[in-house]
C-alpha cells in the first residue's frame, strides 16, 4: 500500500471516530434527512491513481459545488464578458446573503455566492430551454467524470424550487437591476436543478481533474478549458469558494476548493490531486465540518497546499 492510499484509510478512519460532526443542513427538506454519520473521500492524483475510503461510492446532492461547473460553462459561452455581470471579489458574507446587492447595483460579490450564481445560471440558459440548459450541464460533468450514470435528484429540485424563498428573492431583486435577463422562474429553475445533482465523492474528484491538468481533460486528454481559464477558476475557488470561511479555508487547508450544503467539498490541489470529500454535518458558514478537517490533515500530510509546505 502507497503512503497515500494508508493516509487517505487513515483519514477516514479518524474521521469516523469523532462525535462532534456539525449540523446537518434542514432548509433543503431532503437533506435534513441524510444520516450525519456518513464520510467518503476520495483523492485522484495527477498519475491517475484513485484512492477512496468510507462513503466514497455514495451518492449525495453536490449543491453548491455545482457552481464550478456551471461557470466552466458560462465562461465556454460568453467569455470574458461574463465579468460585467458578475464581480471576482471574496463577499466576506453568507451564502445567500442579500445586503450587498443593493450597494452594488445587482451586481453579485462572485459567482460561487447564490447571487452570482443565478447570474451564471441565466447566462448558461441564454439561447435554451431551461431543460436544454441544464442537460448541457449534465453532460458536461458526465464527461468529465467519464460516469454516465451521473443524475439530477429530482426530489431534491423539487424541494429546493418548493422552500427556496431567498433564491427567489434574490433573482427577483436582480431583475430589478436588470441582471437577470430571463423570467427569474426559468433561471431558478435552472439553478435548482444543477444544485441537486447528486454525485459521489469518486465521480466527484474525477470530475475536478481538468483543474489539477491545466484544463486538459486527463493527462494528454483533450482540452477542456485553456490553462488560464483553468488557473483563474482556481483562483476563485481559493478566494469565494467557502463563503466568509474562505480565508480561513485557505488558511487551514491552503487548496482551491468548493463546498456545498450537502456537505462535499472539492478541493484541487494543482498539478497534483483532484478531491473530493463528503460529510453531511455543516460547521456555522455552511461548510462541512469534517470534510474541512479531513482536507487540513490531508493537505498537512502531503504538503499539497498551494502557500508552500509546512
Ligand atoms: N441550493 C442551495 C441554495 O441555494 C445551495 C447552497 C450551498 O450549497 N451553499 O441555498
Amino acid at each position: 500500500m502507497t503512503n497515500l492510499a494508508r493516509l487517505v484509510r487513515d483519514i477516514a478512519a479518524e474521521m469516523a471516530g469523532l462525535a462532534d460532526r456539525g449540523e446537518v443542513a434542514t432548509y433543503i427538506p431532503p437533506l435534513a434527512a441524510v444520516d450525519p454519520r456518513h464520510f467518503g473521500l476520495c483523492v485522484v492524483t495527477v498519475e491517475g491513481a484513485i484512492h477512496l475510503a468510507g462513503d466514497a461510492l455514495e451518492p449525495f446532492s453536490i449543491q453548491s459545488i455545482s457552481k464550478v461547473f456551471a461557470l466552466t460553462q458560462a465562461l465556454g459561452k460568453v467569455g470574458e464578458a461574463l465579468w460585467s455581470r458578475v464581480g471576482r471579489e471574496p463577499s466576506g458574507s453568507a451564502f445567500n446573503s442579500i445586503v450587498q446587492l443593493e450597494r452594488e447595483q445587482g451586481i453579485p460579490r462572485n459567482p460561487f455566492i447564490n447571487a452570482g450564481a443565478l447570474v451564471v445560471a441565466d447566462v448558461n440558459l441564454a439561447g435554451h430551454e431551461p431543460r436544454m440548459a441544464i442537460g448541457d450541464l449534465l453532460r458536461f460533468i458526465r464527461y468529465l467524470a467519464e460516469d454516465d450514470g451521473i443524475a439530477i435528484d429530482e426530489m431534491v429540485a423539487r424541494a429546493e424550487q418548493a422552500t427556496g424563498f431567498r433564491n427567489i428573492a434574490l433573482a427577483n431583486y436582480m431583475k430589478s437591476f436588470g441582471n437577470i435577463e430571463h423570467a427569474p422562474e426559468r433561471t431558478l429553475g435552472v439553478y435548482f436543478h444543477q444544485c441537486a445533482i447528486a454525485m459521489n465523492c469518486r465521480q466527484l474528484a474525477m470530475a475536478g481533474r481538468f483543474l489539477m491538468h491545466g484544463g486538459l481533460h486527463s493527462p494528454g486528454g483533450a482540452r477542456v478549458v485553456p490553462a488560464r481559464r483553468a488557473r483563474r477558476i482556481n483562483a476563485l475557488m481559493l478566494t469565494c469558494g467557502h463563503y466568509d470561511a474562505s480565508g480561513d479555508f485557505a488558511f487551514r487547508v491552503g487548496l482551491p476548493g468548493k463546498s456545498g450544503v450537502g456537505g462535499g467539498i472539492l478541493a484541487i490541489a494543482p498539478g497534483k490531486a483532484s478531491i473530493a470529500v463528503w460529510s453531511p454535518g455543516l460547521n456555522a458558514n455552511g461548510n462541512s465540518q469534517l470534510g474541512t478537517l479531513a482536507l487540513e490533515r490531508l493537505a498537512d500530510a502531503t504538503g499539497w497546499s498551494v502557500f508552500g509546505v509546512g
